[in-house]
């Protein structure tokens, strides 16, 4: 007997030997050392990994906010060095979400206007039913005209994660967005965030230094030094705990 084949998975992202390399010579620093590594459409993965391992700038090549100096990231089909200037920022604006550790909401605009702005700038409407069913997954009913000064933390990150999700990109990157948030709206934004994977069958690839953030995804890769040194499936609090204290005991002998 030969077990069923497991199902394909779909490619929503893919880096194949990326490398970036930042300043010259004696300035030189390898932020990232040749990764690859595929995001499957429709999960929800976390990217761990010390301060300075490369999470960053592996979440700003693949949204092309950044350029590699080497290797090639794909959205879905496309290569983005292929792409030219416009086409890279109609993907951008199109095909990618970002969500910032500093929320990044602009202050003079309601949160309502803040969540519409992608949109407005594309010149398009947000469809009027999915604009209320993210709103009401976010639990914005009652602030959508406060502005971001008017609002906690928490509620200006589910704000921005409401904004990225309102134009249903292909992709949505998460650079530590509970890094400025207590244990509780942390909560509400990785609870937000879950269900969009599992309810509307969004992408999200998430930075996190946090095994509690970790363990609301799908999967976790581990970066060291600019290259993936592991990943598990099915994270739980202790599992991820217990990869990074391995990870940390690997990197003391080297
Ligand atoms: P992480 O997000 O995991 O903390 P980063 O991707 O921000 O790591 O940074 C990886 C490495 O690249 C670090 O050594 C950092 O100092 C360096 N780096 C990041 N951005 C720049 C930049 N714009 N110029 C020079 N060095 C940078
Ligand atoms: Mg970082």
């Amino acid at each position: 007997m030969t077990s069923p084949p497991a199902p394909a998975r779909t490619i929503a992202a893919r880096t194949t030997d990326l490398t970036k390399i930042y300043g010259k010579d004696d300035a030189e620093v390898r932020a990232l050392a040749g990764v690859s590594v595929d995001i499957h459409d429709g999960e929800f993965t976390a990217v761990m990994g010390p301060s300075g391992s490369g999470k960053s700038t592996l979440m700003h090549c693949m949204a092309a906010l950044d350029t590699p100096s080497s290797g090639t990231v794909h959205i879905g089909d496309v290569e983005l060095s292929t792409l030219k200037d416009k086409a890279l920022t109609e993907l951008r604006r199109d095909q990618v979400g970002f969500v910032f550790q500093s929320f990044n909401l602009v202050p003079t605009l309601t949160a309502e206007e803040n969540i519409a702005l992608p949109l407005s700038i594309a010149g398009r409407k947000p469809d009027a039913a999915w604009f209320d069913t993210v709103i009401d997954t976010v639990g914005l009913r009652d602030r959508l005209g406060h502005r971001p000064h008017e609002m906690s933390g928490g509620q200006q990150q589910r704000v921005a994660c409401a904004r990225a999700l309102v134009s249903r990109p292909s992709i949505i990157f998460a650079d530590e967005p509970t890094g400025n948030l207590d244990s509780v709206a942390s909560a509400e934004v990785l609870s937000f965030l879950r269900r969009s994977v599992s309810e509307f069958g969004q992408t999200v690839v998430m930075v996190t230094h946090d095994p509690i953030a970790a363990s609301y995804t799908d999967r976790v890769i581990f970066l060291a030094d600019g290259l993936v040194v592991d990943q598990m499936r099915s994270p739980s609090v202790d599992s991820v705990l217990e990869h990074m204290t391995a990870l940390q005991a690997r990197a003391m002998e080297a």
